[in-house]
């Protein structure tokens, strides 16, 4: 296989983990891997040589932040010239809105939320979870190259590969002919660390008893540097912002450590955090389904193994006190 191309996302200049994350992706599909970026200014973020891209094709437009029929076009052009055999993005939201109209526009293949790929007679087997992560699906493509693949974030390894030197080849986008611009982007708040990107996340369910609890948690997130994540039982109840559901119908994370309090463990919720490297869960219901993925269970009351573990977490990070 020859050429891949992914697209890569920054915020306030620095690279997104996905960006990585799709860098290594293209690494296993081909030889040649090369970058898309679209920024609104002409600056190339912090660290681009890690992605270990040889090439960038870099976008830029001067009246607006995005519009994706206009910068769509513009990458069909690049695709036709350039012909790679893979196209990448990320299951983000920009990555869905582009890889979609590109594909379509195109009329190629289209694979989306993949999570999984390896080598089989000279091609590629694709797998994704359907059904919430009930089974895990495995596809092929039949059409010919190339193909568009978004990635589901937080799978992959997000290694920096360093090059010495990158070609950047900026280009020019107008968005006078586009139908709809995006003009301004308003960042809701979503606490200290971003749940996508967070290493560590401290998850609160039903089982903390009333909307107070999440200072529990906050608490204990911010003195060990998580992101609070939370369940739809809570959400639905109005006990904390959507921005922090986990789960089929919210955002799937993959931190290195998982502590699930008061959650019982709904299918829905697995969809979101089961690929997480260690799972702890702390449950008073010996029998709670979160037990069956959890690497560690603790069976109790989370307000008293809250406290003991968060003293325990600080003693080994040689913080006391917390
Ligand atoms: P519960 O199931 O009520 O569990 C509470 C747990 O807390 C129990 O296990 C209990 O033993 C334990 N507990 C109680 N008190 C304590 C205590 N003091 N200390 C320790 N443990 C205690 N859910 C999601 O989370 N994310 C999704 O994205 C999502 N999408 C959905 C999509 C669809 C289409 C549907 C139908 C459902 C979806 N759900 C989702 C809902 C899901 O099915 C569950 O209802 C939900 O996850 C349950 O939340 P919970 O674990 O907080 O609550």
């Amino acid at each position: 296989m020859g050429k891949i191309f992914f697209f890569i996302e920054a915020k306030d200049g620095e690279l997104k983990k996905i960006s990585y994350e799709l860098a290594n992706v293209a690494r296993q599909l081909g030889e040649e891997v090369c970058g898309i970026f679209f920024s609104p200014s002409a600056s190339i973020p912090e660290g681009i040589n890690g992605l270990g891209a040889s090439r960038i094709f870099s976008f830029t437009a001067q009246h607006g932040i995005y519009a994706c029929e206009v910068i769509a076009l513009e990458l069909v052009k690049l695709i036709e010239m350039e012909k790679p055999d893979f196209i990448l993005f990320g299951q983000t939201p920009m990555g869905r809105d582009l890889s979609a109209r590109l594909s379509a526009t195109l009329g190629i293949g289209y694979l989306n939320d993949i999570t999984g790929l390896r080598k089989q007679n000279g091609g590629f087997i694709f797998t994704k979870p359907l059904y919430a992560g009930k089974i895990i699906s495995e596809f092929v493509f039949t059409s010919p190259s190339p193909s568009v693949i978004t990635v589901r974030p937080n799978i992959f390894n997000a290694d920096v590969q360093s090059v010495s030197e990158v070609n950047v080849d900026t280009r020019e986008v107008n968005f006078s002919s586009a139908r709809a611009i995006v003009k301004e982007i308003i960042a809701k708040p979503v606490g200290m660390v971003d749940l996508k990107e967070a290493d560590i996340i401290i998850s609160g369910g039903r089982g903390l008893g009333d909307p107070k609890g999440f200072d529990v948690l906050f608490d204990f997130a911010k003195a060990v540097g998580a992101a609070v994540g939370a369940s739809r039982a809570v959400v639905d109840s109005g006990w904390i912002d959507h921005s922090h559901q986990v789960g089929q119908t919210g955002k799937t994370v993959n931190p290195s450590l998982y502590i699930a309090c008061g959650i019982s463990g709904a299918i829905q919720h697995l969809a979101g955090m089961r690929t997480s490297k260690c799972i702890v869960a702390i449950n008073n219901n010996p029998t709670a389904p979160i037990f069956k993925i959890a690497d560690y269970g603790i069976v109790g009351d989370l307000y008293e193994v809250i406290p003991l573990l968060k003293r325990e977490l600080l003693k080994i990070r040689g913080n006391p006190q917390g």
